[in-house]
């Protein structure tokens, strides 16, 4: 059987946060806003992944309004959402997803974002892809006040 799931999420960036995206802090002078650590990347992969089980959403599972998830770093929910669907019995084909952000350049980044999402899931690399863009200076992604993710993926059973 297999099971297709699609995730979307949005931060606002700011000053005097890291700027943390598939798990890896990348320097830059701002970060994104958001309960978690924010990674908008990981958060759209844990909702791509609820989504293909059936199981709700990021927010049903992790409530923005507890503060055991405050300041939480994504992998350890990214982590837990791979258990669950785990202990339903799928496996993860294949994750593709798509980063829009102005700023800054991620392309010396996303092979080590790779690395460390296949390490969490027990997936090979190529099993994982991730694409970066821009918002052509339009909207709130072009003006460099947000990032946006999206990301699919097939499970298996
Ligand atoms: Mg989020």
């Amino acid at each position: 059987m297999f099971r297709i799931g699609q995730g979307f999420d949005l931060h606002r960036l700011v000053d005097g946060r890291k700027l943390i995206l598939g798990g890896v802090e990348i320097p830059f002078e701002k970060g994104l806003a958001g309960h978690s650590d924010a990674d908008v990347l990981l958060h759209a992969i844990i909702d791509a992944l609820i989504g293909a089980a059936a199981l709700g959403d990021i927010g049903k599972l992790f409530p923005d309004n507890d503060s055991k998830f405050k300041d939480i770093d994504s992998k350890i929910l990214l982590k837990e959402v791979y258990r669950q669907i785990s202990d339903l019995g799928y496996q993860i084909n294949n994750i593709d997803s798509t980063i829009i952000l102005e700023q800054p350049k991620l392309r010396d980044h996303i092979d080590i974002m790779r690395n460390v999402i296949a390490k969490l899931l027990d997936l090979r690399v190529d099993q994982i892809s991730i694409k970066a863009k821009t918002s052509e200076k339009v909207g709130i992604v072009g003006r460099g006040d947000a990032a946006i993710a999206e990301a699919v993926v097939l499970l298996i059973k």
